[in-house]
């Protein structure tokens, strides 16, 4: 391809971009196979649509129920800008077709409907006819004009001390929060940040006594397996001094000091008891809080649940009462070195079973055995970092802003679309040696996170199943490959023995600790708990996996239950989705869209 000019070519896409009138002008500056990720701009959803024709469908359908408006109408997309200085356009290697270039661009614009404005990045390809046409868009609303998230603090001095406007200011929250969040963990305590920013009434409950005790209190090596970088938190970054890939300790202690510093107000030792009801004139849920001993009504507009992945999923095999040796699920071990010189299984081949068998070799176990029973999703982090770009260490050069933006810019649909039409195999060729070996120690591999879905590998894992049957290998998978780390494939546990358990094929590993690494239980189950179970009829039962508009199933996005809202996940996407979830609140309260509109 002859030398191209990036920013012309996106200049000249962008004007007609300018110069769409309707829905089929806007969609005219798309390849017919193209992708849109329309992130509140059309609607207040979240929503990736693939193909010019169903996004065509989707902006000239009625922007509510009884309008004359259009979506496309509705938005009054305007002012779209090309950035040059931040993220400036740039070439990319089209993958599987050799020597193709396409140009990938940032930029900005406007809203008429409501009036706001946000950051747009397109992937453009040549159209066959000389001209370039968009096989991804990504349009991000970012700020509501008038109401943007401020970047810098007051100015001048207080009439008063700063204590006495703290003061004010948690009565204020105390008395009447407009959202209450359950979860004081990371996302909890982002989400509050967010909404702080934005003028928002955020109360946490957390049910522990310290922030940062959901951490403490597991498992002692676990570590982050993806960079600092990249699990950043809001507003406030690790110390650069931090190692790349962060102890528990230190997430612990740091998001204690984290909710101080964003003075997020937490109430600890503090559960919502049983169950909110909600007043349809009012628009209020009245929620009972125990607050530390205390009962405590409250009467929010809206619940944020941040309550995490799930309670422990512990398994039941006859006999396990009569176990001699210790029997708990991952979440609560302690550590290994008790069990020096003792013989440990590890029910579970995924992040947990892995980290907590590497420990009791460490420790001097006698024999560590992990139990495998179906298949493992193993992508160890160097394959993992030098394959999806916004992982790599080179990604860690532009401020976390931009790296967002760029991590969210293609549609999480296509992501795995690629990876399952051969992406996948550049996965399996870089860790062959590792896969190899797993296989000859007798652990079994899949890519498959759905059965019969294709191989869409580590990723598919994360969208779909929340990590659940993955290991994104640090190294210590290596110790199942030299043996170290026995392991025990395929069969599945009858019975647990006063010494050991027992397996379907009639075999025995005797031991003195089973720890069980099984995972968690569905996020709903939690939240039925607190909720009722009539939750599940508002809402469906499905948290995470992508939904019918190829997002994350009901999380950080309008629920069919009014001021109900779910905020699980890994940093990234919690920092940059807490902003979505915010500006839905904030457009309630402004009154600039309906309860549960989406
Ligand atoms: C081995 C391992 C490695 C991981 N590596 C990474 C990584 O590299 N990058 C990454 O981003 N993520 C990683 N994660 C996953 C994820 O980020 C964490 O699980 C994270 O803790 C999720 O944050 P959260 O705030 O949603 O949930 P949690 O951290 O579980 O926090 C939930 C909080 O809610 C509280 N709570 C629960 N129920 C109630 C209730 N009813 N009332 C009041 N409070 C309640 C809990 O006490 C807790 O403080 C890893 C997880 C594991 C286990």
């Amino acid at each position: 391809m002859a030398d191209l000019n990036p920013a012309a070519i996106a200049t000249k896409w962008l004007e007609g971009l300018n110069n769409a009138t309707d829905a089929k002008a806007f969609t005219d500056q798309f390849l017919p196979t193209g992708w849109l990720r329309d992130l509140m701009c059309f609607s207040w959803d979240l929503r990736s649509i693939s193909g010019r024709d169903s996004i065509a469908d989707f902006l000239s359908a009625p922007c509510k129920s009884g309008s004359n408006l259009s979506r496309f109408e509705r938005a009054g997309l305007h002012d779209c800008t090309l950035e040059t200085t931040r993220i400036p356009p740039s070439t990319f290697p089209v993958p599987g077709v050799p020597g193709l270039q396409g140009v990938i661009a940032v930029f900005s614009f406007a809203l008429k409907s409501p009036a706001a404005s946000g950051r747009g990045v397109v992937r453009l390809l040549p159209d066959g006819g000389g001209g370039w046409k968009a096989f991804t868009v990504l349009l991000n609303m970012e700020e509501l004009k008038g109401h943007e998230e401020p970047s810098a603090g007051p100015k001048g001095y207080f009439g008063t001390t700063w204590e006495e406007e703290q003061e004010k200011r948690i009565a204020e929250i105390e008395r009447d929060p407009t959202v209450l969040i359950v979860g004081g963990g990371q996302a909890g305590l982002m989400c509050a940040a967010r909404l702080g920013r934005m003028g928002i009434r955020a109360l946490v409950v957390e049910k522990t006594p310290r922030v940062g005790d959901v951490w403490r209190k597991r498992y002692p090596n676990l570590s982050l397996h993806i960079s600092a970088y990249s699990c950043s938190v809001l507003y406030q970054s690790w110390p650069k001094t931090y190692p790349r890939f962060l102890p528990k300790g230190k997430i612990a202690d740091f998001l204690e000091a984290y909710a101080v510093g964003q003075e997020i107000h937490v109430w600890a030792s503090s559960t919502v008891l049983p169950t909110p009801s909600y007043d349809t004139s009012t628009g209020r849920w009245t929620v009972e809080i125990d607050r530390a001993g205390t009962r405590v009504s409250i009467t929010p507009k809206h619940i944020v649940f941040a309550t995490g992945i799930g309670s422990p999923r512990v398994p039941k095999w006859p006999g396990m009462d009569s176990f001699e040796g210790a029997i708990y699920h991952s979440d609560v071990h302690k550590g290994s070195a008790p069990f020096k010189d003792k013989r440990a299984v590890i029910v579970g081949a995924c992040n947990a079973g892995i980290d907590i068998c590497e420990e009791f070799v460490v420790k001097g176990a006698a024999e560590v055995t992990m139990v495998q029973r179906s298949a493992t999703c193993v992508a160890s982090q160097h394959t993992v970092e030098t394959l999806i770009q916004h992982l790599s260490p080179e990604s860690e050069l532009i401020p976390i802003e931009d790296g967002d933006l760029m991590a969210n810019s293609m549609p999480m649909g296509l992501i795995l679309k690629l990876i399952a039409d051969g992406g996948a195999q550049q996965f399996k060729e870089a860790d062959k040696e590792l896969f190899e070996g797993l296989t000859k120690a007798g652990f079994k591999l899949t890519w498959e996170p759905i059965p019969g879905e294709g191989e869409t590998g580590y990723p598919g894992f994360l969208l779909h199943r929340a990590t659940s049957g993955a290991m994104l290998d640090m190294g210590n998978a290596q110790m199942i490959v030299d043996g170290r780390i026995k392991v025990k494939q395929g069969v599945e546990i009858e019975r647990i023995d006063r010494d050991g358990l027992v397996f379907a094929d009639g075999s025995k590993i005797l031991a003195d600790v089973i720890v069980l690494a099984t995972g968690y239980e569905p996020i709903i189950k939690d939240i039925a708990s607190i909720m009722g179970k009539g939750i599940k009829d508002l809402v469906g039962d499905k948290f995470w996996g992508l939904d019918e508009a190829g997002e994350l199933s009901n999380c950080f996005k309008p629920t069919g239950a009014p001021g109900i809202w779910f905020a699980p996940g890994p940093f990234s996407w919690v920092r940059f989705l807490s902003k979505h979830l915010a500006i839905n609140i904030l457009a309630e309260e402004l009154g600039l869209k309906g309860r549960n509109e989406v």
